[in-house]
């Protein structure tokens, strides 16, 4: 027998997007397609308003597309379907500030139906592992920047889908934790190697991480450049300084319109 092709994780088939405001309808995406395999991790790069959180929304389930197909694993699911399927981390993930560490993480079960006890168990058993030991009962007011981030993404994997979805997962920190949180979650990536969609607007982040990265446009937000990051596994920061480091830095660049030469930068500014 030929054996079959697995499907992939996550496939997009011309997916159109419009938000209706005030009568007026806006087109925030256009034909969208792309897939994610299980194991692989794709970013996703585009200026402010392409549409990157709208295409996370839609895909978790929380916005329906107005035309194409969401596939996962092969089936194509309705929107409402969608929701609970894929582990989604939003762009402003913010923390309860009522709840302790563990009770904000612990969220993630409980909504699954997870026996509160249960779910603070298997919470409080992942904290060693996300750099958290000690700061279970700590409140959000009391972590830092960088542990409140690592608090609400131990919080989006908990729920063990076999989907990840990070909206901008480390946009808020400065330049020296936004490097410690990478390294990590390549670590906890090479792990468990789930299927992966990542947004950023950082384009070392992109292709440090990445095995593609895909470019939208400006809105309406449409495919504009995939690219192939060919860096072995695994990743080192020694690597962003090496020639194909820099040689898909330069094409991602280009691809987002940031590298212009003198006679078009007039045309860009404007
Ligand atoms: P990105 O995440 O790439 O910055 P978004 O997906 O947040 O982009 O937004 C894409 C476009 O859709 C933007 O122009 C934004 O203003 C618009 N938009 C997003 N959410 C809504 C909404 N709920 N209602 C109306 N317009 C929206
Ligand atoms: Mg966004």
């Amino acid at each position: 027998m030929v054996p079959q092709p697995t499907a992939p994780r996550l496939a997009l088939d011309a997916v159109h997007a419009t938000y209706v405001e005030d009568g007026a309808t806006l087109e925030a995406l256009r034909d969208i397609t792309f897939s994610v395999p299980d194991g692989e991790l794709v970013a996703l790069v585009g200026p402010s308003g392409s549409g990157k959180s709208t295409l996370l929304d839609i895909i978790s389930g929380l916005y329906a597309p107005s035309s194409g197909q969401v596939l996962l694993d092969g089936t194509t699911l309705a929107t409402p379907d969608r929701l609970g399927r894929s582990s989604y981390m939003h762009q402003r993930d913010l923390l309860l500030p009522w709840r302790s560490a563990l009770d904000n993480a612990a969220i993630a079960l409980e909504v699954h139906g997870v026996p509160k006890r249960e779910a603070r168990r298997r919470a409080r058993e992942r904290f060693p592992e996300f750099g958290l030991a000690g700061f279970e009962n700590a409140w959000p007011a009391q972590l830092s920047g960088g542990m409140r981030q690592r608090v609400a993404f131990l919080r989006t994997v908990l729920a063990e889908r076999p989907l990840l979805l990070l909206d901008e997962p480390f946009g808020a920190l400065d330049a020296l934790n936004r490097v410690v949180l990478q390294t990590w979650l390549l670590d906890l990536w090479e792990r468990e190697r789930q299927a992966v969609l990542f947004v950023t607007h950082d384009v070392d982040e992109a292709v440090y991480m990445a095995d593609r990265v895909i470019v939208l446009t400006a809105r309406p937000g449409t495919i504009t450049h995939v690219e192939e990051i060919t860096l072995p596994r695994p990743r080192t920061r020694e690597m962003l300084t090496s020639q194909a480091f820099h040689r898909h830095r330069v094409a991602l660049l280009e691809a987002l319109g940031l590298l212009s030469t003198p006679e078009d930068s007039v045309e860009v500014s404007s």
